[in-house]
């Protein structure tokens, strides 16, 4: 007997990669040592165990307060941007309702999508996922969606919309946008700073790349009051939880630790980016903590494990592309000479 709802029923699970390889550049993870001392910290710290955490955030609030300059009213935090993200949709999308996001983009959209019965679409990008404005714009007066996902710098392929291009979509619209910046602070395009501008737009942000912090499942998003009192209605108390909260805190505390290192994943994507074209490989330009390209040698990814190196490996209509996330210096150079030897 299937109990499963009627929703659910064709949906495939994410499956991540089990997978172990000392040079792991599969899942754009950040530096392992980069606020690795705050582990230290927690047993100082005066977190109680048995009492649930403040459910207010207020410490967690104050430093993103500090970061990105709104108060606790315009914030709302999560257990990862993907709470927030399923937190979205929850809150905003009733069955049958439409979802507008890109083709290709991060798939948890559609999934989040299919749970909740709503209806998703995927508006394709041209050749060489090249995303073009006033197509997006198009597509969305089609289909008059409830809510827009735009995720930029879009996830898998790298591509980079200008401020000026999210603002036209933005401003196009009544329709609610959901901002996923998740990799923002890769390039220079956030909306993070005007976002109180539009009724109609939500920043949704991690604490898993930049700060290199997957491990703690932090995220949050900024809007204007009244859509951070309706995510509020739905989301789960207690949510985040103490040590989780108490670290990011820590962390965005230090948030200058974090600026170094975006500058070295920008060096090292560059030679990433230029040493696959030396190659004469299809390579795109990315604004994110890693680079997409197109391979035909067969089993690639099988062959870079056996030379310990993971990547992540598309299917379907992605069939034949990679996305390396950048690594340390030393850990890129082993891909580099693995794929080297490899071809
Ligand atoms: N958005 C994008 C675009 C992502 O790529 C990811 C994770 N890979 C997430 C959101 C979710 O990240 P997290 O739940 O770790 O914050």
């Amino acid at each position: 007997m299937n109990r499963e709802k009627e929703s659910i029923r064709s949906l495939e699970p994410y499956v991540t990669n089990p997978t172990v390889c000392s040079v792991k550049l599969d899942a754009n993870e950040g530096n392992s040592e980069l606020y690795l001392d705050l582990l230290k910290n927690l047993a100082n710290s005066d977190i109680t165990l048995n009492y649930y955490p403040d459910d207010s955030y207020t410490d967690l609030k104050k430093a993103i307060n500090a970061y990105v300059g709104y108060e606790p009213k315009n914030i709302t935090v999560g257990n990862g941007s993907s709470e927030l993200l399923d937190l979205c949709i929850k809150t905003f999308v009733d069955k049958d309702e439409t979802i507008l996001s890109l083709d290709p983009t991060f798939s948890m959209y559609s999934i989040y999508a299919q749970v909740f019965s709503a209806k998703y679409i995927g508006a394709k990008a041209e050749d060489d996922f090249v995303l073009n404005v006033d197509s997006i714009i198009e597509e969305i007066k089609e289909s008059d969606p409830k809510l827009v996902i735009l995720c930029n710098p879009n996830n898998p392929t790298g591509t980079l919309l200008t401020k000026d291009e999210v603002r036209k979509i933005v401003k196009s619209t009544d329709a609610l946008i959901a901002l996923d910046e998740a990799y923002m602070e890769f390039s220079d395009e956030s909306l993070i700073d005007e976002v109180m501008e539009y009724d109609n737009l939500l920043i949704v942000k991690t604490l898993s790349k930049a700060f290199s912090l997957a491990g703690i499942r932090a995220g949050y998003i900024v809007a204007n009051e009244g859509l951070i009192t309706s995510i509020e209605k739905v989301r789960a108390p207690y949510n985040l939880n103490s040590l989780s909260a108490y670290i990011a805190t820590k962390a965005l505390e230090q948030k200058e630790r974090m600026y170094d290192y975006i500058k070295d994943v920008k060096e090292q994507r560059e030679v990433i980016y230029n040493a696959l074209v030396d190659l004469n490989v299809k390579t795109y330009k990315s604004g994110a903590n890693f680079v997409f390209f197109k391979s035909d040698i067969e089993d690639l990814q099988k062959k870079l494990v056996e030379k310990d190196v993971l990547i992540r490996k598309f299917s379907g209509k992605l069939d034949g592309y990679y996305r390396i996330s950048i690594g340390t210096k030393e850990q890129n150079q082993k891909f580099l000479e693995a794929f080297k030897s490899i071809m």
